[in-house]
């Protein structure tokens, strides 16, 4: 058994911290039929133009309406993807059959992580693995922040026998689609090819590193913040972007959870009133909302009287930002 990567560009040293924590249940009847799975077909497009596929909007609460954090990109029948939250595989074959077949899982075969948070890379080993058990026949490439090339060998380490038996025994598998070339990225443009242009923005996390990213298609500009404290970095990427989406937590839940929770909120996140000042400043088409840190509160247990809502984000935004704003839904397609 051959394992491969490959390691490209490398910067500063990363430093490993516990998972990305955000408060869980209590989702109210309201936020839950606005949040349900959208199985609608996708809008038909012409042929090269753009699309924003929300795989997954959610956080590190298991909410079975929105998976793990991952946002594609779709360009001329390519798939780029941003993020690898548990369910993206399944989530990118319910956009394959919704009539996007770039999402296909066979298809999956470039992706890009904005840090190392367990919610962001949950999904990595299933997207490593369960493409090339289809049938992907290239090795993944992926993009991240040093410390992605041991991620990559610990999961390919961890399903050794299983890759093993796959080559080896009775199973036809293609040679080469388990592997992974990872690319260790520093800020700048990290990927050029005849579809994108794709930059990565460092973004103040704690003090983990982790990068946003800004995808320039022959048709359009998106801006992905992936975790970040607010920064001017956002704003100068997007100038006018086409789509801005963002990270978010709610003034109104932060006023309510502990204070060692307000406390890792203020030092890792964006509230919603520093996303409407990234937006004012950037001014995007539209501004969306993802990864939205949960209603119902925190792991403690308090009760936050139903605040952290969608509803409760989107009003607050408006407060401070009078451009078009929404939340993405896991599945729809911008
Ligand atoms: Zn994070
Ligand atoms: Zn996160």
């Amino acid at each position: 058994m051959r394992l491969v990567m490959s390691l490209a560009l490398t910067i500063l040293a990363a430093s490993v911290l516990g998972c990305d924590a955000k408060p869980p249940p209590a989702t109210t009847e309201a936020e839950a039929q606005a949040t349900q799975t959208n199985t609608a077909a996708v809008p038909a497009t012409n042929p090269g133009q753009t699309q924003v596929v929300f795989l997954g909007t959610g956080t590190p609460l298991p909410d079975p309406d929105r998976a793990g954090p991952s946002t594609a990109v779709v360009v001329n029948g390519s798939a780029y993807l941003f993020d690898t939250g548990a369910g993206v595989v399944r989530r990118a074959m319910a956009a394959a059959r919704n009539g996007i077949p770039a999402l296909n899982s066979v298809n999956l075969k470039t992706a890009f992580l904005t840090h190392l948070h367990s919610d962001h890379t949950l999904g990595l080993p299933d997207l490593i693995l369960t493409p090339w058990v289809m049938g992907r026949q290239e090795p993944l490439e992926l993009y991240g922040p040093v410390g992605t090339a041991a991620m990559t060998k610990g999961i390919q380490a961890a399903w050794a026998e299983d890759i093993d038996r796959r080559l080896n025994d009775l199973q036809p598998s293609p040679a080469h689609g388990y592997q992974v070339n990872v690319h260790e990225i520093a800020p700048g443009v990290v990927l050029k090819d005849d579809n994108v242009t794709i930059t990565a923005i460092p973004v103040p996390h704690g003090p983990w590193i982790a990068f946003g990213y800004k995808i320039d298609t022959a048709d359009r500009s998106i801006v992905i913040s992936g975790d970040t404290r607010p920064t001017p970095a956002l704003a100068e990427a997007c100038k006018q972007c086409d789509l801005l989406i963002m990270e978010v937590y709610t003034l109104g839940s932060t006023a309510r959870v502990t204070p060692a929770w307000k406390a890792y909120r203020e030092a890792y996140h964006v509230s919603t009133k520093e996303v409407a000042e990234i937006a004012k400043q950037s001014r995007p088409k539209l501004l969306v909302l993802y990864h939205r840190a949960n209603p119902g509160c925190d792991q403690a247990g308090t009760d936050c009287r139903g605040t952290g809502s969608e509803a409760e984000a989107l009003a607050e935004i408006k407060q401070f930002y009078d451009g078009p704003v929404i939340e993405a839904h896991d599945l729809d397609v911008r």
